[in-house]
């Protein structure tokens, strides 16, 4: 499979990227590498173990320019991009990834909305993997390649023909929670399934929790929090919750504007919190 940039790789344990991409029944497609492992472990936990079920990781940027500190601070960006990419490969094999895509675009190029080569590739992924449950970051996140990544997910999977689309397409948690969403219109992933599968994943990533983010600890502080504060009135189901935003909607409605469906989410939010204060005015 060729991919637009040249330092885009492939990478599976099976026999060729053709059986690979068939196989693959989840997908994430994050802007960063450790994006998956955070915002889609629902999936990766899934598909851990299960014969009938596999996870595949697509990431777009190179990731060469996070923060420059802790162990990162004496090294060159090539170096760092060198880095996260082992990195990124060492989480595949921890979590079993069918298959891992690695697209290298300089994060600028991400956020460029006239550039239209990172679609391409990403619509030769989809149109191989052709997944069921497809994860992706939410629109709603504070973080602008985050938002690229989703945007032009959307812009690509509208142009598919709607048989070939995901059944369901999920926004995930990343830069920015989703527990400002009202309940029903948020959906409850449990990932407290495998709590040691969790943390083994968020390990591989040493490069940006040295650096001075202690992702690891957050992104499960996150889950635990989720888990526990989604209702007052009942005991905990689970013990790690990630909260996700159903995007099917608008990838099959092309009528229907980002804006709007996140205005619809806001609005639905003022409307509980005005009429919970309406008997005290
Ligand atoms: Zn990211």
């Amino acid at each position: 499979m060729k991919f637009q940039r040249p330092g885009a790789i492939l990478s599976t344990q099976e026999s060729d990227w053709k059986l690979a991409t068939s196989r693959v029944t989840h997908l994430g497609i994050g802007a960063h590498p450790d994006d998956v492992e955070f915002m889609a472990y629902h999936g990766i936990e899934e598909c851990f173990g299960a014969k009938e079920k596999t996870f595949g990781a697509v990431i777009c940027t190179d990731g060469s320019a996070p923060p420059r500190s802790g162990p990162l601070s004496a090294m060159s960006q090539e170096e760092i991009r060198r880095l996260r990419q082992r990195e990124q490969l060492a989480a595949a094999g921890v979590g079993r990834y069918g298959l891992t895509i690695m697209l290298d675009y300089p994060s600028s190029t991400a956020k460029d909305p006239s550039d239209k080569s990172l679609d391409e590739d990403l619509l030769k992924i989809l149109e191989a993997t052709r997944p069921e449950v497809l994860y992706t970051h939410n629109p709603a996140d504070k973080h602008s390649t985050h938002v690229a990544v989703v945007a032009r997910v959307l812009r690509v999977l509208r142009e598919m023909e709607p048989h070939k689309r995901p059944r369901t397409l999920l926004g995930c948690e990343g830069w920015r929670n989703l527990d400002w969403v009202s309940d029903e219109k948020k959906e409850v992933l449990d990932t407290g399934g495998r709590e040691h599968l969790a943390s083994a994943l968020s390990a591989c990533f040493d490069s940006q929790i040295s650096g001075g983010k202690r992702y690891d600890l957050a992104v499960l502080g996150r889950r635990r929090a989720n888990a526990t504060f989604l209702d007052s009135h009942s005991v905990d189901e689970t013990s790690m919750a990630t909260f996700a935003l159903d995007l099917t909607r608008l990838m099959n409605d092309h009528s229907l504007t980002l804006q709007d469906f996140i205005d619809d989410l806001v609005d639905g939010m003022k409307a509980r919190i005005h009429k919970e204060l309406e008997p005290w005015m």
